[in-house]
């Protein structure tokens, strides 16, 4: 094979690695990227589409082994994509998960598309605190970089006025389920606001992307 030389190599194609390959690629670098485990294939890997009673275990694995998985996301249609090989300790007596997915994409084909921004205070969070050190960056100094993604993913939501959780640049929000009512409702009689997550997933067509079209439990 010709010798190829790269001006960047990249490691890890999720979420940090994959803007950054945008990022270079468009800045008209030449960019190598590189991955532990394979390409998922849509077609084949996820399990939309499909009905609980379609699949073997009900999409949940098999009973003798959900001890080892990760739980929900780690089953039978997905652990080739986990990575299970590379052993971690924790403390004793505590319990963790270091979820590591060895596919391209990375954990972007299984995060929740929660797709919150940091607010002010979390960028100073140990001065308020009161100990620790903060982040050496403002929310000022972040906030572009929050709305170029939003652009460019597509988030739905709404204008909250929450400071903690700061409004973004957002497509239309999801309708209200039979449940979401009965929660608002709920919600009202204590006082608590029932507020859409900021939930990267298309009211629209965005950017070439089709719309959802509300076949899974995603929503
Ligand atoms: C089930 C689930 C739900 C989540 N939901 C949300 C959510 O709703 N909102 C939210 O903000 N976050 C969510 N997260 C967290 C979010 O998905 C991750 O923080 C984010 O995707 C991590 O991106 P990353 O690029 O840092 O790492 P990863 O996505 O883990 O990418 C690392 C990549 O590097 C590759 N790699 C590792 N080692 C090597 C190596 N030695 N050589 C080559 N390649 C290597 C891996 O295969 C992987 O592709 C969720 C995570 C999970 C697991």
């Amino acid at each position: 094979m010709a010798k190829q030389i790269y001006d960047v190599i990249v490691i890890g194609t999720g979420a940090g690695g994959g803007m950054a390959i945008k990022t270079l690629c468009e800045a008209g670098l030449k960019v190598c990227a590189l991955n532990a485990g394979r390409r998922l294939d849509p077609e084949k890997d996820f399990r939309y589409h499909r009905m609980p009673w379609d699949m073997k275990f009900r999409g949940l694995d098999d009973p003798k082994r959900r001890g080892e998985s990760y739980g929900y996301m780690d089953n039978e249609y997905t652990k080739a994509a986990w990575d299970h090989e590379i052993p971690f300790t924790v403390p004793p007596g505590t319990k963790w998960m270091w979820l590591r997915c060895n596919a391209v994409g990375g954990k972007t084909n299984f995060w929740g598309r929660s797709s919150a921004r940091f607010g002010d205070i979390d960028f100073r969070a140990a001065s308020v605190d009161g100990y620790d050190v903060d982040w050496p960056l403002t929310y000022a100094e972040i906030d572009p970089f929050y709305t170029r993604v939003e652009k460019m993913i597509g988030v739905a939501s709404t204008v909250q006025n929450r400071p903690s959780n700061p409004d973004g640049h957002y497509l239309p929000p999801f309708k209200f389920r039979c449940l979401d009512y009965i929660l608002e409702a709920g919600c009202n009689k204590v006082g608590v606001p029932y507020l859409p997550d900021r939930c990267a997933q298309l009211t629209q067509a965005h950017e070439g992307h089709p719309a959802c079209h509300f076949c899974g439990e995603c929503t």
